[in-house]
């Protein structure tokens, strides 16, 4: 069996120590740290198109893009130029800028189901403001969420279901008092008699659901189209305001997301990710009606000394004014196809039980058999396969986020030379693993 001769990563290394000494866990975001497939991570010095090079010059096409934002890849020259200009008249006002208006136009001419937006600074704000809006303009307390879904770190959403039969949650994070994880209930994915239940015995103080319409936080959890319509449904029958967290799925499987893809119309959406072209913003919109009871038109507070800065608007507009261009969603998913069919047919042919589940640009390596998985609890915990997996591409060239519950993009930038030698490398490494 051939397994690749390891990488130099000494550089790396290195500054990951000192790292230790200036953060909890030596990083800014935990799943950085290299926790779940062991080791130390890489120290990243630039990016280029579909490329990134570590701090010891090692070389690897790239399927994390920054955890999703960079649709485009690393200083598409549109975006890049985009940003340089803004930058060159400040950095920040905390006044209204044109910028905000001409992001905002080209969104809301494009999103149907919104009349206006707030832009924040990241999803997680987005995601806060989003429920804090809800319970505002229902005056109704309790949050409905999935387990599985991930909405950022929102303290009321840091939450996993309780034992028993009542649904109300526990928080998943010390930090959390329990009196705010009580004020939110968790239900399974895709299990429309639970669902039903708790809309019958809850709805009277159910403020909101919020769903990923697409899960790719946990795995790529696809649910049943009748699932989500169940679910609107319900909250038009009930009176709760139902709330898409599209950070992930907005402007990546269609222009307008999920609710693009599948036509069900949320009543708040929240994005993030590719909304920013690479910098620090978040949004959440809504009809009207609704988003009237934001401050300073009504009494919902929300506020941020850098919300809508000028530079993060110039990126975002330059990065979805090529996501507008015609056909643009479909080639990405097109290609996405090509990419994994190709792995799948691979992985049939030696009968090796995993298989790269997609939608749009998305993916996710299922070590999962053949089987369907649409909710949390069904995902194989043992992810020794990915691990190994891993470590073998990353000595190849090759980068994919540093965590078997993590999803992988393709950019629009991935060439297809790019693509089938990274295909070919992941076929070898299953190869590897396999004949262990
Ligand atoms: C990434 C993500 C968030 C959190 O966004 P941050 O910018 O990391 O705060 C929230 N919801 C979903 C669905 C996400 O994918």
């Amino acid at each position: 069996m051939n397994t690749p001769s390891p990488i130099d990563r000494s550089r790396s290394a290195e500054l990951f120590e000192a790292a230790k000494g200036y953060f909890p866990g030596g990083v800014n975001s935990p799943v950085r740290a290299f926790k779940s497939v062991g080791g130390t991570p890489l120290f990243i010095a630039k990016g280029d198109g579909a490329q990134i090079w570590d701090e010891d010059g090692n070389q690897f096409i790239d399927f994390c893009c920054s955890w999703g934002p960079l649709i485009h890849g690393h200083n598409h020259p549109h975006v890049f130029e985009k940003i340089v200009g803004s930058l060159q008249n400040g950095a920040s006002f905390g006044a209204p800028t044109r910028k905000e208006n001409e992001l905002a136009a080209f969104m809301l001419e494009r999103l149907p189901f919104i009349d206006k937006i707030r832009f924040t600074s990241s999803g997680t704000e987005a995601v806060m403001s989003a429920l804090r809006l809800a319970r505002g303009a229902t005056g109704k307390n309790k949050i409905l969420k999935f387990e599985g879904c991930y909405h950022g770190h929102v303290d009321a959403l840091l939450v996993k279901a309780g034992s028993g039969l009542v649904t109300f949650g526990t928080s998943s994070s010390a930090g959390v008092p329990e009196a705010f994880a009580n004020e939110t209930l968790v239900l399974p994915l895709n299990d429309a008699d639970a669902l039903t239940k708790c809309f019958e015995t809850q709805h009277q103080d159910l403020a909101a659901v919020i769903i990923e319409p697409i899960p790719a936080n946990n795995g790529l959890l696809l649910q049943d189209k009748s699932f989500l319509n169940l679910l609107r449904s319900l909250c038009t029958k009930y009176g709760v305001l139902l709330i898409f967290d599209e950070v992930i799925s907005g402007f990546r499987v269609a222009f307008g997301g999920a609710a693009e893809l599948f036509g069900i119309t949320p009543d708040i959406v929240t994005y993030g990710k590719i909304i920013g072209g690479g910098l620090p913003v978040g949004a959440y919109g809504a009809k009207k009606e609704i988003m009237a009871n934001v401050s300073p038109e009504g009494p919902v507070y929300q506020a941020g000394t850098l919300s809508g800065n000028p530079v993060a608007m110039a990126a975002g507009l330059a990065q979805l004014e090529l996501c507008a261009a015609e056909d643009f969603y479909i080639k990405q998913a097109q290609r996405t196809q090509q990419f994994v069919d190709s792995i799948n047919s691979f992985a049939l042919a030696q009968q090796y039980p995993m298989e790269l589940v997609c939608v749009g640009s998305i993916f996710w390596f299922s070590f999962n058999g053949k089987k369907r998985i649409t909710a949390a609890d069904q995902i194989d915990g043992d992810m020794t396969a990915f691990n190994f997996m891993h470590h073998y591409l990353l000595n190849v060239g090759v980068y994919f986020g540093p965590s078997g519950y993590e999803v992988g993009f393709v950019s629009s930038v991935h060439t297809d030379a790019q693509l089938a030698f990274s295909a070919e490398q992941i076929k070898a490494a299953l190869a590897a693993f396999y004949q262990k």
